[in-house]
């Protein structure tokens, strides 16, 4: 289906506060507001971006930024999410949208999981022909960006 991509990102992220307890989590939104008609599943799509919203607060993040707008250089819709969180050391980094793959525990946290999550998104968002990457620092935070080609 196509839709309106700020009109999408802005109820996806209404609907999520929703959802956490926002009193705790700082949202920021840098929603491009021009609007141009983006072609994915919907609920698929949305599905693969609460994903990265959920691991995004359950890896320590209480200040959320999400982007969205058209990447004129490759012709892409781009949506980030960066987290303030503790982080993924670059030695991990290629290994984390692996099927159950977790970065392990002793070394960095304690928080329970499959490793299933980032997988599934990684799938939804070769379905749409678009790619998913990660720049991250220890103690500092991540960016995941999700990238679908414009139709
Ligand atoms: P689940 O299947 O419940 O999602 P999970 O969260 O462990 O389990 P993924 O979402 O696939 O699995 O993430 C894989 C690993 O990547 C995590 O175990 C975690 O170590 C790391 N990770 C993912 N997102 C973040 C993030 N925003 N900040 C820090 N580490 C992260
Ligand atoms: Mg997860």
């Amino acid at each position: 289906e196509t839709f309106n991509g700020s009109i999408f990102m802005n109820e996806l992220l209404d609907d999520y506060l929703l959802s956490v307890n926002s009193s705790e989590i700082k949202l920021h939104r840098n929603i491009d507001s021009t609007g141009i008609a983006l072609e994915a599943d919907k609920f698929y799509l949305s599905t693969a971006i609460i994903n990265l919203l959920n691991n995004a607060i359950k890896y320590g993040g209480t200040e959320l930024t999400v982007s969205y707008g058209i990447d004129k250089a490759d012709s892409t819709h781009y949506i980030s999410i960066k987290d303030n969180g503790i982080g993924i050391s670059p030695k991990y980094q290629r290994f984390i949208f692996e099927k159950f793959y977790r970065v392990s525990e002793k070394d960095t946290h304690n928080y329970k999981g499959l490793g299933l999550g980032l997988y599934y998104t990684k799938q939804i968002i070769k379905a749409h022909r678009g790619s998913i990457s990660v720049e991250s620092e220890a103690n500092k935070g991540s960016i995941f960006t999700i990238k679908i080609p414009i139709i």
